[in-house]
């Protein structure tokens, strides 16, 4: 079952047709891929998906509702949780509050919602940092960061733009397996990533942009040998991801 799917998005900045008629889904359950290249208009779906932006035309629709034009609280409220790929921790705040501020969203109670960031961070892996300045945190703890103050809001929907972007092949390691562990929790997954290493390892689907339109769709194994994608997107560096793929 699709938890989320859009249908026809566009959107049009004076005159630049940034995300072009794309239709795609999300299995409820699945990690799903959006990969494409610079200015392909991954972001621009993340926006549009998570109301930070309105479409020009289509359709978002989450569990079945048609939730097109939403704001970013409502979309939050619904379940759909995202982080951006410039981290921007709540300054002058610890690790702690930062992620309380997302509990905040479904408790009322400070103390409950102390409790259940404490368990996020401790979930992935961030627990001995709660009281540290969250300003003071490296990056690979930046992004975690992020990731603990998206699923503090108890998301359906994690969406994530470029969490590997910057961390170094072990650090990238480690955020995959929290969002497999994640997901093998149940949790829905709709990633934007360029490390095609981390893409091919833990995506079961991925939809490929390219201009503004989707170009291809499918297995990690089907979009390595796909010759569009090959040659839109990967250029010189497709023999390289269907090594990878093949693993
Ligand atoms: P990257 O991988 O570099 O983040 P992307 O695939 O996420 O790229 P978008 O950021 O969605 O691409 O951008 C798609 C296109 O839309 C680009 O040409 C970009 O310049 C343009 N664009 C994005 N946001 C705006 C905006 N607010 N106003 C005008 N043009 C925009």
């Amino acid at each position: 079952m699709s938890l989320l799917e859009v249908r026809g998005l566009t959107k049009v900045y004076s005159g630049l047709t940034a995300v072009s008629a794309v239709d795609f889904s999300v299995q409820e359950g699945s990690i799903t891929a959006l990969i494409g290249p610079n200015g392909a208009g991954k972001t621009t779906c993340f926006n549009l998906i998570a109301g930070a932006t309105r479409c020009t035309a289509g359709q978002v629709l989450f569990d079945g509702q048609d939730i097109t034009g939403q704001t970013p609280e409502q979309a939050c409220e619904r379940g759909i949780a995202r982080t951006f790929q410039i981290v921007r921790p709540l300054a002058g705040m610890s690790v702690l509050e930062n992620v309380v501020v997302g509990a905040l969203l479904r408790e009322h109670s400070v103390a409950t919602a102390e409790r259940q960031a404490m368990a996020v961070l401790e979930r992935i892996g961030l627990g001995a940092k709660a009281h540290a300045s969250a300003s003071a945190l490296a990056l690979p703890e930046r992004k975690l960061l992020e990731l603990a103050k998206a699923l503090a809001t108890r998301p359906r929907l994690l969406m994530l733009d470029e969490v590997m972007a910057g961390l170094r092949p072990t650090e990238a390691d480690g955020i995959a397996q929290v969002l497999r562990d994640l997901n093998g929790e149940g949790l829905t997954i709709l990633l934007i990533e360029h490390v095609m290493r981390v893409v091919m390892a833990v995506a079961q689907t991925i939809v490929v942009l390219h201009h503004g339109e989707k170009i291809a769709e499918g297995e990690p194994g089907q979009i390595a040998h796909n010759p569009k994608v090959i040659e839109c997107y990967f250029g010189g560096g497709a023999a390289h991801l269907a090594v990878k793929a093949a693993r």
